[in-house]
């Protein structure tokens, strides 16, 4: 298997590399937002839990969130790898997503970091929130996530660079040249 965690912050250009990785690579994208929203959007009951939660830009809890990967990872074992994305936000989540790989005899083997400035996120999240139209995305709802990645979700990293385990790229550029050096990276892996 391989499995990879893409990192950075609301705006980095996650989701534009995410796509290129899975179809390059034949990997199964897990996005803990994205399953959020999937929740919200449903009106489940863990999405009723965490509406508010998310809507005031605030992480999820670690049980919550540990509880709901675990679950999609363990749908999905027949895949090549997955693509861990927006997740882990903190090291307790780390510490259980290492538990998780190794209960399936296998690890993560890379953290693809995409370093962007907190000045060009806010700028990208700007021209983003005029196409898209996310609830989470008005203005100090914004600030909050944003804060949130530099204040506390940025911890994680020092957890994957102490085991040699994060690759950082820089985010801003051009897009196919910088999926040319995820992959090159990849590819050494
Ligand atoms: P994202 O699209 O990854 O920015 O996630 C949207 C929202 O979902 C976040 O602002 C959090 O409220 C919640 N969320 C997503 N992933 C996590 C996580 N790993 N831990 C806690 N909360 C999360």
């Amino acid at each position: 298997m391989l499995n990879l965690i893409i990192f950075g912050p609301p705006g980095a250009g996650k989701g534009t590399q995410s796509e290129g990785l899975i179809k390059q690579y034949n990997l199964k994208h897990i996005s803990t937002g994205d399953l959020f929203r999937w929740h919200t959007k449903n009106d489940t009951e863990l999405g009723q839990k965490v509406k508010e939660i998310m809507n005031n830009g605030n992480l999820v809890s670690d049980d919550i969130t540990i509880a709901m990967l675990k679950e999609e990872v363990e749908k999905n074992t027949d895949v090549n790898g997955f693509l861990f994305d927006g997740f882990p936000r903190t090291v307790a989540q780390a510490e259980a997503l290492d538990g998780l790989m190794e209960s399936m005899d296998t690890a993560i083997h890379g953290v693809i970091e995409l370093s962007v400035s907190e000045e060009v996120v806010r700028n990208r999240i700007a021209k983003r929130k005029a196409l898209e139209n996310r609830p989470d995305d008005d203005e100090d709802k914004l600030n909050k996530r944003i804060a949130e990645y530099f204040d506390k979700t940025v911890h994680v990293l020092p957890f994957y660079k102490e085991q040699d385990r994060l690759k950082t790229v820089n985010g801003v550029g051009n897009i196919d040249d910088i999926f040319t050096e995820i992959t090159s990276i990849v590819d050494s892996l």
